[in-house]
């Protein structure tokens, strides 16, 4: 049976961090890597559309959500940038605050974890699904047995590093959050993060493979929860896009007849909606009312709202009133589809809930398994679209990876 100082489970973006990491706290300790697919960092490799956002120049609080969100300073002495550049990825801003690797590439990305892991000594077993963790007594030493199917390993240490449910084809399965659970630690439950909404799919159909830039307000019970500004997509009964994605956190919380409200001119107010679509009615009074709003509109999208607005739609802009111009106004400044759910977790980049704050002490040491410690998404929190989530995987893999090599020793 082979004996480790400090077993990682997991090769994602936190494992490799807390391998890493601990290796360069203490030289001499035995690091190892267990991940269960064939390869490490599957997921890794489709982060930012294939190019890897890793990083954000303003890692604010604001930006993220959960229970462990107090554990945000210990990861943000961890600058990620600068890690990249230890191991000779030069980085970059997009202008946007958005930090990537300057050749844009999710696999460089990758590539620099798995070389210093090898330069370092890190060992990696894949194919390795770990099932069972469970302190056991070797020779009167009590070690982790860290058990597959067929094969168990020990160690001194072990680092959780197994992610939360989403997208499960890339590796995390949510099989180490059971595992947790099993062993009485807290969870709060997981939920997809970072995901599509769904909608009444007659209401989208119209709208389907449409774009629109918008101020897009998530609404409960007629209130104004919060807004975001972006570009919308419109898919088969699901709206999405970044900004969706941000907010879409809020349908666990806000159960009370969700919805979203879409401002599709967010620089105008109401009023000067209405006196624009009376000038472009002036403009195109005997054109068919499908190209009344498009100059302002796709062709598709302006037919929409107009379909939406008015219930018996005129032959042509010019014989459209006053005060159906007003709905159309109101329409464009609060287009609203009901929220029904979720694209769910093989559409969610990264899932809520996990482990919870209170089951940590400062270090990631778990309060009920001494000796082991927890990072990544595994942990009740996440972040926004923008960096944020690869972040804060690295940095809290970084922060766990020091705790348990400097307490190795002892
Ligand atoms: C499509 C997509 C794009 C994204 N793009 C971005 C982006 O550009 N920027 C950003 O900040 N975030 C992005 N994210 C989110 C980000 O990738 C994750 O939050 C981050 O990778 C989490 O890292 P992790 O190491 O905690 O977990 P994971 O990356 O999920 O790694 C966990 C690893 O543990 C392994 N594992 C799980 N269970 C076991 C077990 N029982 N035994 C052994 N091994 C196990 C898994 O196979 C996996 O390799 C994206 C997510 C997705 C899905």
């Amino acid at each position: 049976m082979k004996r480790y100082d400090i077993a990682v489970i997991g090769g994602g973006a936190a494992g490799y961090a807390a391998a890493i990491t601990a290796k360069r706290t203490d030289r001499n300790v035995s690091v190892l890597i267990a991940e269960r697919l064939p390869k490490t960092g599957k997921k890794i490799l489709a982060t930012g559309n294939g190019r890897c956002n890793l990083s954000n120049a303003d890692i604010s609080p604001d930006r993220y959500h959960g229970s462990c969100k107090n554990f945000l300073k210990l990861t943000s002495v961890f600058d990620v940038p600068e890690f990249f550049g230890s191991l000779g990825v030069l980085c970059e801003d997009d202008g946007q605050g958005r930090i990537y690797p300057r050749c844009r590439s999710a696999a460089s990305v990758l590539d620099a974890l798995r070389l210093e892991a090898a330069k370092l000594g890190i060992e990696e077993l894949c194919g390795f699904d770990v099932m069972n963790i469970e302190k056991r007594r070797y020779s009167a030493m009590p070690l982790f047995a860290v058990c597959s199917a067929d094969e168990t390993i020990t160690a001194k240490k072990v680092i959780l590093a197994g992610g939360g449910m989403s997208q499960a084809a890339l590796g995390s399965n949510g099989s180490i959050l059971g595992i947790c659970e099993k062993a009485g630690i807290g969870i709060t439950p997981a939920f997809p993060a970072l995901v599509p909404l769904k909608t009444d799919p007659a209401l989208v159909k119209p709208l389907k493979g449409q774009r629109a830039d918008a101020n897009v307000m998530f609404c409960a019970d007629g209130k104004v929860i919060a807004s975001r500004r972006g570009e919308v997509q419109f898919t088969e009964g699901l709206v999405s896009g970044i900004c969706v994605f941000d907010l879409s956190y809020l349908y666990e919380k806000y159960k009370e007849k969700p919805e979203l409200k879409l401002d599709l001119l967010p620089d105008m107010s109401t009023r000067q909606v209405f006196e624009l679509l009376k000038d472009v009615r002036n403009i195109r009074d005997d054109m068919a009312a499908e190209d009344y709003l498009s100059g302002i509109f796709t062709r598709p999208m302006g037919a929409y709202i107009l379909k939406r607005a008015l219930k018996n739609c005129p032959r042509t802009a010019g014989q459209i009133s006053d005060l159906k111009l007003g709905a159309v106004a109101d329409n464009i400044k609060a287009l609203s589809f009901p929220v029904t759910g979720t694209a769910g977790f093989e559409r969610s980049q990264v899932t809520g809930g996990g482990i919870k704050a209170e089951e940590l002490v400062a270090t990631l040491e778990l309060r009920k398994m001494p000796g082991a410690y927890a990072c990544g998404e595994l942990l009740d929190i996440y972040g926004d679209c923008g960096g944020y989530n690869l972040d804060l995987a690295f940095s809290s893999g970084a922060a766990a990876g020091k705790s348990a090599a400097l307490k190795v020793r002892i």
